[in-house]
């Protein structure tokens, strides 16, 4: 599982501060969660292939999360883009997205998807036979929902050594990959667990921007190996997330302590502050396993 920031920073652009986009690589897939203004010019910074994404996520339509969405859609017609591609996000986007193209009198040369989202309890949005993506409902100014990406465990691998100790005949070994116990030669029903190696543990990555201090979303998110969760603000300026509905990075390492995550990546930085490493400080004074979303940089879990 490979995540790369594009941007992490709040509201406007500048420079050096991108607004939010990342590409999470999991499982053979390469998705694209949130799209603020310039990600398709960092995409390019950063060497990720166009044609490999298929599937964007918006978590709610705030234009430093999806301005960036209608030059991408475009630049893949100019690139000649002939795969499909799905776009997942808040009631409403397909219409602002094809809007724009109309008044250009533009049409896309490959099939474009719109998957609307307007519900308010987790609900699957993508599943294949290798993982699933859930929304997490969050507490914005505006409909938004985070997204949880969960792979699914492999199959159990065959134990030949034991399998061959215990005397099992070969022509059993395919049902014992799919999980069935089987018997010896004598008849003795052999348990899969017995001739099978646990397959590596399952890994999942949350992604909760914006919002604020949510607790409802901790028993959805449990366990999570990685959860990035935004810390627009500092404490010191808590009074502003009121109104704003942003988090602290003190609450979002609460929330990450609650839902025993294994690492938390900060992100979605108020430009008011010049030391990012105060948010790791005020965090880790919660949960110790914090780290920073930079743009550009690249983690593996
Ligand atoms: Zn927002």
């Amino acid at each position: 599982m490979n995540l790369t920031i594009l941007g992490c920073h709040s509201a406007t652009p500048t420079a050096s501060a991108h607004p939010t986009a990342q590409v999470l690589e999991m499982k053979g897939h390469l998705f694209l969660i949130d799209c603020g203004e310039g990600t398709q010019v960092q995409l390019r910074k950063y060497k990720v292939k166009f044609s490999r994404i298929k599937h964007i996520f918006i978590s709610h339509l705030h234009g430093d999360h999806f301005f960036g969405l209608p030059g991408l859609i475009s630049t893949f017609l100019l690139l000649g883009r002939e795969a499909e591609l799905h776009v997942y996000g808040p009631k409403g986007i397909k219409e602002a997205i094809l809007l724009l193209l109309k008044l250009g009198k533009t049409y896309t040369n490959y099939p474009l998807y719109f998957h609307e989202l307007e519900e308010t309890s987790p609900q699957i949005i993508f599943e294949d036979d290798k993982l699933s993506v859930e929304t997490i409902p969050l507490a914005h100014r505006v409909y938004t929902n985070g997204f949880f990406f969960k792979e699914k465990p492999d199959e159990r691998k065959l134990n030949v050594e034991a399998a061959r100790k215990l005397n099992i005949d070969l022509s059993y070994y395919n049902k014992i990959k799919q999980g069935f116990d089987v018997e010896d030669k004598t008849g003795k029903l052999i348990p899969n667990n017995d001739i099978t190696f646990d397959p590596p543990p399952t890994k999942s990555y949350a992604y909760c921007s914006d919002t604020a201090y949510n607790p409802e979303m901790i028993p959805q998110i449990e366990g999570a190996t990685v959860l990035y969760h935004e810390s627009t603000f500092l404490e010191e300026h808590h009074h502003l997330c009121e109104k704003t509905k942003h988090s602290t990075a003190k609450e979002a390492a609460v929330i990450a302590k609650k839902a025993k995550v294994g690492t938390l990546i900060l992100g979605h930085y108020s430009g008011r502050y010049g030391n990012l490493e105060l948010f790791r400080k005020e965090a880790q004074e919660v949960f110790e396993n914090v780290d920073l979303a930079e743009d550009g940089k690249r983690f593996s879990f």
